[in-house]
């Protein structure tokens, strides 16, 4: 029974995501990618900043931190420097990860941390009802822009290749399967990882719905691209709409091996907890009771 409990990772909490919404998708696709590596779900630490889509933490029967606005990268990276064995999953919105929470990005980006870092990116602010986001497309209208977003967009993709990102890929909610596998992969992958994954807004994004995603968006595969060449990578990252190209990219945009972080600094072995640092239960107990 304990056997089957610790790779059982739905946990009993009703989402309060609309009917529709993209982050249901999102939810199943992290379930069927830690079913299918089978990672115990004591060991998975799933971090989320702040939004709708950021209440993914309370759907998971695994640790979780549901952080602060933005900040859930450096929680993140918190959690990995104090144990580096664990499996963190960072999740997030595009207002969150790519708005107030963009600087962290970068940063851990070019440290290259152990982390899979999902952006659930519906173009718009859900919680705050309906206003424009970071990756709106310019032009659009909402209750913010009534004219028409003057701002260009954020191009997630290109920023995390060139900020030092280690596996980068976008995906599709309407597209499961195809999901699951690049977050799978991006658990799998030793260094940082960013999946962008188109996640509609059922409710105020009137405009990307998932059939304007369907119309658009092809699949990267071997015969028509080479994740390994940072070159190709970027151009493919600049197929979007607002550069005038209707067609849009999904799967592996770039693929590389580096060093993480918490292999190349010394103190983090020598600090983090260990095996052989484990707290006794008396302590647990103890640290527990001042709770209760
Ligand atoms: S407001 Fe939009 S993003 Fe938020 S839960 Fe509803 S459909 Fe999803």
């Amino acid at each position: 029974m304990i056997q089957e409990l610790q790779f059982s990772y739905r946990s009993d909490q009703k989402p309060v995501f609309c009917p529709g919404c993209g982050d249901f998708g999102v939810t199943a696709a992290v379930i069927k990618a830690l079913t299918d590596l089978k990672i115990p779900r004591h060991n998975v630490v799933v971090v989320t900043g702040i939004g709708c889509s950021s209440s993914i933490a309370h759907q998971f029967a695994t640790y979780g931190i549901h952080s602060l606005h933005g900040r859930l990268l450096p929680v993140a990276m918190g959690v990995k420097l104090a144990n580096p064995k664990l499996t963190v999953i960072g999740a997030g919105g595009d207002g969150d990860g790519y708005g107030i929470g963009l600087n962290h990005l970068i940063h851990t980006a070019r440290r290259n941390f152990d982390l899979t870092y999902i952006v659930m990116n519906n173009e718009i602010y859900g919680l705050t009802v309906g206003q424009y986001s970071p990756t709106s497309l310019k032009g659009m209208k909402t209750k913010s822009s009534p004219y028409g977003a003057v701002d260009n967009p954020v191009n997630p993709i290109a920023l995390a290749i060139t900020a030092g990102a280690t596996y980068v890929a976008r995906g599709f909610s309407g597209d499961i399967p195809h999901l699951a596998e690049l977050i799978k992969n991006g658990i799998l992958h030793k260094g940082f990882a960013l999946i962008d994954v188109f996640s509609p807004c059922v409710t105020f994004n009137n405009y990307n719905t998932y059939d304007w995603f369907r119309e658009r968006i092809y699949k990267l595969d071997s015969s028509n691209h080479n994740p390994k060449d940072i070159s190709k990578a970027l151009e493919k990252a600049l197929e979007f709409p607002n550069n005038g190209i209707d067609r849009i990219p999904i799967g592996l945009f770039y693929e590389a091996d580096r060093p993480t972080y918490e292999e190349e600094d010394i103190t983090v072995s020598k600090m983090s907890v260990s095996e052989a640092d484990k707290p006794s239960r008396e302590l647990i107990e103890e640290i527990l009771s001042r709770y209760r």
